[in-house]
Formats: C-alpha cells, sequence, structure tokens
C-alpha cells in the first residue's frame, strides 16, 4: 500500500428500495431502508473490508441517514474523518423500485442534498496529503464544487507518486455537456485504472468495437482497462495482453453496487501487491456476492468471505 490510504471523493446517499417490483412511486407502497448507499461510499466500503487502508471525502446532513452511512463506513474501516456535516441540508437519497423488466425507477434527492456539499475542508486537505491512490466515480464529475476538491487532489496525490483509477459510472446523456466532457477528458487522461461497464467503454473511447477502444485507451496512458460484463464476467485489458474471468454462478437477487465491489475488491487488492490475475478472481467473486444481498453496500464482503466463497463456487 504505496505511500498512504486509497481515498475517494464523491457521493453518500441512503437507499430505499421498494419491496415488490412494479412500476414508480404513484401509489402508497411498503419500503425497505436506508441502506447505506453511495458509489463512492460502497466502492470504499468494500475496499476497506478488503484490509486495504481506505478513506473518503463526502457529506452528509446532521440526520440519522447520515449516521447510519458514518457508522457503517467507520465499522469497516474506513478513515471517516473528512465526511463533512452539512446542517442545512439532508443527507441525499435514492428510492428505488425495480420494474418487472429488471430495469428501475429511481426518485433522486442528490443535488439538492448534503451529497453536493463537497468542499475543501481542513480535513479533505488532510487526508489528501496522506492518500497513496484516489478513486473517482463519474458521477462526483456532477457536483459542482467538488471539482476544485478532485483537481487539487489528482495533482497533490500524482505529485507524492501516487496512483488514480476512475470508473466512469455514468449516463452518456451526460456526456452532451460541454463542462462534464471536459471533466471526463480531463479525468481519463491521467488515469492509471480504469473500470468501465459495457458501453462505458465506448463512453470513454469512441470506438467500432471493444478491440479498438481498448487501444485508443492503452495510447492514452492508461495501463490497465477493467471491463465489467454484469453475468457475463469481467476482462483486464494492458500493454501485455489480457485476462478474462468468467462469473461466478449466483442467484441474482438485487444487482445494484455490484460494479462498485468489484472495483473495490480489485484497486484492494492491487493495492496489497495482488497481481492482476488475483485481483481479477477477487473482484469478480465480490461482484458476484455483491448481487446475491439486497442492499446496495450489504453484499460487500471481506477478504474471508471471497476466499471461502472462491473455494466453493462453480463458474458460470
Ligand atoms: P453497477 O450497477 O453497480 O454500476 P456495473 O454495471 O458497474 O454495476 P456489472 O458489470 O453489472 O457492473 O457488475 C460488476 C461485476 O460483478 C461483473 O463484472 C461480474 O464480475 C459481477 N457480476 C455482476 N452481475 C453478476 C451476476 N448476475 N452473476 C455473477 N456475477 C455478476
Ligand atoms: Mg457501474
Amino acid at each position: 500500500e504505496a505511500l498512504g490510504p486509497a481515498i475517494t471523493i464523491g457521493e453518500i446517499l441512503v437507499e430505499i428500495m421498494a419491496d415488490a417490483p412494479g412500476l414508480g412511486f404513484l401509489e402508497p407502497l411498503a419500503l425497505t431502508g436506508p441502506f447505506p448507499s453511495g458509489a463512492p461510499a460502497i466502492f470504499i466500503d468494500q475496499l476497506a473490508r478488503m484490509g486495504a487502508s481506505a478513506g473518503i471525502i463526502a457529506a452528509v446532513g446532521a440526520d440519522d441517514f447520515g449516521t447510519v452511512n458514518i457508522r457503517r463506513l467507520a465499522d469497516d474501516g474506513v478513515d471517516v474523518s473528512a465526511i463533512a456535516i452539512a446542517p442545512q441540508h439532508p443527507t441525499g437519497t435514492a428510492f428505488v423500485r425495480y420494474k418487472p423488466d429488471g430495469g428501475r425507477d429511481f426518485v433522486f434527492n442528490i443535488a439538492l442534498s448534503a451529497a453536493g456539499e463537497i468542499h475543501p475542508t481542513e480535513q479533505a486537505r488532510a487526508l489528501i496529503g496522506r492518500a497513496g491512490h484516489l478513486h473517482l466515480m463519474g458521477t462526483a464529475l456532477t457536483i459542482p464544487h467538488a471539482w476544485p476538491v478532485i483537481q487539487y487532489a489528482m495533482d497533490t496525490i500524482r505529485s507524492r507518486g501516487g496512483s488514480f483509477s476512475f470508473d466512469p459510472n455514468v449516463r452518456k446523456e451526460l456526456l452532451a455537456s460541454p463542462d462534464f466532457r471536459e471533466r471526463f477528458a480531463a479525468v481519463l487522461a491521467r488515469a492509471d485504472v480504469l473500470l468501465p461497464s459495457g458501453d462505458e467503454l465506448f463512453a470513454a473511447a469512441p470506438a467500432a468495437n471493444e478491440p479498438e477502444a481498448v487501444t485508443k485507451l492503452l495510447d492514452l496512458g492508461i495501463s490497465e482497462i477493467v471491463l465489467k460484463r454484469g453475468a457475463s464476467g469481467a476482462t483486464v485489458f494492458t500493454r501485455a495482453g489480457r485476462y478474462d474471468a468468467t462469473a461466478y454462478g449466483v442467484e441474482e437477487i438485487d444487482p445494484t453496487g455490484a460494479g462498485d465491489c468489484f472495483g473495490g475488491a480489485y484497486i484492494a487488492c492491487r493495492r496489497l501487491g495482488l497481481p492482476i490475475e488475483q485481483a481479477l478472481d477477487y473482484a469478480n467473486a465480490a461482484g458476484a456476492i455483491a448481487v446475491t444481498a439486497r442492499g446496495p453496500m450489504e453484499g460487500a464482503s471481506t477478504r474471508d468471505m471471497l476466499e471461502a466463497f472462491m473455494n466453493n463456487a462453480g463458474r458460470m
């Protein structure tokens, strides 16, 4: 774990889930929650549970939804010193209902919630000053005040000799905004590891096919491209070659957060010095376990849990 903890910057939310699938929220529904959530929070929780050192720069409200998140992250070993409490704003929320076709309907309160109140606080600067790795999610690029903090983190951690990973994790439509596109390109150009899922590969590198997109990204200076393929597993591409993993066979209960658990496990393994092939195997197992648990962060696993699963599970 060269130079210090892996850190992330981004949204913390609670998720509240409809018990039964259906369309939308237009009548009273049975709901279960709050579950700790937010893609960066899930990622960093999984990374910490693997035994890698971890921290997060984020903001929550002065309310129980904030406390739920801070407690979970702290219990799992994440440095929560740079989670700000924004007393004027409620903690961000996402209400989620699975549709009969497996898609999801959402009601979000993110942009106007405490999740948007990321500022260059003293605690944020201190955490950045001792970090050895930065992980960003595309969603963080949409948080207005967070951008200067992100730039400061990229510069500081890079100048200490640290590394940088990026999970685009965005809807393609966001790239229509010039501001977003500029930030996205700036982040992409500096990433060492890229973790796209499915078509996000082509948002990062417009191309006619997968090999062409991969070549473009390697030429940009990205050394590991970790492509998540849902129930079809995952592939890592490097200059030296490719590594493929077929998915572990599991029953999918709630796919939300699988990509974040996968990413947290992958980066944790790399930080802990494991080779790509092994990191991919752990990550693939972490993603598989994540889809079997209801609630986005509930499927984050310890290294022991992953090893037990990997020893027993069959491949699809
Ligand atoms: P998210 O919705 O969290 O953003 P994502 O789209 O980033 O997810 P996915 O490709 O859906 O990421 O899942 C990440 C990884 O989790 C996959 O590459 C795979 O290793 C594992 N995984 C996902 N779904 C399944 C499944 N149904 N069965 C087994 N493994 C799965
Ligand atoms: Mg994703």
